[in-house]
């Protein structure tokens, strides 16, 4: 039997710290849903594929292959057998993301390989419509929020440390956008979960929302067990 942990919320949250962090301590395979999409826009931008090619997105979903592999103890991600992983960080699939995500057709190829990557396994898997579509009979379902303002410092300051450089304006911008864009969705819009138990971590220390979220965590995989 498996166990979900679903972990939503906007963008620049923290949601990608806390879940490797938790992934760590409780020996758990994290999904990141969002590379997932990201790897999609990287492929039509590199194809020259605009939203409304629909026959050329649709064959290049069925030819996409998406990887998560841990080589040397670090996160990578593969497409088409090609390790894409600060390349799908661009400022262009940043950019792009949030509409390319908007196609059905792209969310059921990639909901249906989000799925298949925690068959049988126990998962922490973060996104934005993982409580709610993904897996609704998750174990565990948290929504993670913060400040637009200081999620928009925060991931200036993440993709500074990933030689990325990037202004607060425009990232401010970036995530308004995608926000707005997100919640708006046909599909898998952004939006919390009736179970989901909501965490504003604008004022939090990512120790703090550790303390607050491993005890949930823990206490429900005893009672799976049970
Ligand atoms: O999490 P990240 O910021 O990398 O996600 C990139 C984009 O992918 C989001 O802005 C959102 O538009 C989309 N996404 C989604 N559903 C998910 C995860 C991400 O639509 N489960």
């Amino acid at each position: 039997m498996s166990f979900i942990v679903a972990i939503d919320g906007p963008a620049g949250t923290g949601k990608g710290t806390i879940t490797k962090l938790l992934a760590e301590k409780l020996n758990l395979i994290t999904v990141d849903t969002g590379a997932t999409y990201r790897c999609v826009t990287l492929a039509m931008l590199k194809q020259h594929i605009s939203l409304e090619e629909a026959d050329k997105i649709t064959k290049l979903l069925e030819n996409i292959q998406i990887e998560f592999k841990k080589i040397d103890g670090k996160d990578r991600v593969f497409l088409n057998g090609k390790d894409v992983t600060m390349e799908i960080r661009s400022k262009e699939v940043t950019d792009f993301v949030s509409q390319v995500s908007s196609l059905i057709c792209v969310r059921l190829k990639m909901v249906e390989l989000q799925r298949k990557m925690a068959q049988g396994k126990d998962v922490i898997m973060e996104g934005r419509d993982i409580g709610t579509y993904v897996f609704p009979n998750a174990n565990v379902k948290f929504y993670i929020d913060a400040d637009v303002e200081e999620r928009a410092k925060r991931r200036v300051e993440q993709n500074k440390q990933k030689g990325i450089q990037t202004s607060y304006e425009e990232v401010l911008a970036n995530l308004k956008f995608r926000d707005q864009n997100d919640k708006q969705k046909e599909m898998g819009a952004l939006k919390v979960a009736e179970d989901a138990i909501v965490i504003d971590t604008t004022h939090m220390s990512i120790e703090e929302e550790m303390q607050m979220m491993l005890p949930i965590i823990q206490k429900r995989r005893s009672e799976n067990c049970e």
